[in-house]
């Protein structure tokens, strides 16, 4: 090696010195989401406050990972939970099995799944990967654990991240 190699090597060094740097101080500082970033699920309600989602299952059928379990149930004609006949009882994904490849939003007929921004899913126990409706629905913000710690504090549920625009997601709160 000579001295010139040395020198440009040195080059490059300094060079960086004066960059602004691409790290950031997660969690301390939020990280830039890009606007298609696929994260956590969100099920969507139409303006009438009535739930999306119909039940059918289709989500289920297009998942590679066998990760989402639908039960439906008739509505009741005098107090619908969605349009039409029948609303999802129990929606679940599991969260562990999930590969955020987003095929469950593109077999939906009725835009009722949407992947969100939502990122920070760590958890301890296997029961808390598996997110029901009330995980889900929108107008819930973060995952379980960001959600029990800010219940013990008595806090807002804080996201480390910054979301960008993504016109499925218009009413989810960030
Ligand atoms: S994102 Fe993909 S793997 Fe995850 S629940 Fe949807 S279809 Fe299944
Ligand atoms: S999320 Fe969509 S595809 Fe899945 S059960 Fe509900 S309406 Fe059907």
């Amino acid at each position: 090696m000579s001295v010139l190699d040395i020198a440009k090597g040195m080059g490059v060094t300094l060079g960086h010195l004066f960059k602004k740097p691409v790290t950031v101080r997660y969690p301390d500082e939020p990280v830039d989401i890009k606007p298609r970033f696929r994260g956590r699920h969100h099920l969507l309600r139409h303006p009438s406050g009535l739930e999306k989602c119909i039940g059918c299952s289709l989500c289920a059928a297009a998942c590679p990972a066998y990760a989402i379990y639908v039960e439906a149930a008739e509505n009741d004609p005098n107090d619908p939970t969605s349009p039409g006949e029948r609303y999802a009882k129990i929606y679940e994904i599991n969260m562990l099995r999930c590969i955020f490849c987003g095929m469950c939003e593109e077999a939906c007929p009725t835009g009722a799944i949407v992947l969100g921004h939502e990122f920070e899913l760590a958890d301890f126990r296997y029961p808390d990967f598996v997110y029901g409706k009330e995980d889900m629905l929108v107008g819930t913000k973060g995952s379980k654990w960001q959600r029990r710690e800010a219940q013990a504090k008595n806090e807002d549920v804080k996201l480390g991240f910054k979301a960008g625009p993504r016109p499925e997601l218009e009413g989810v709160d960030y």
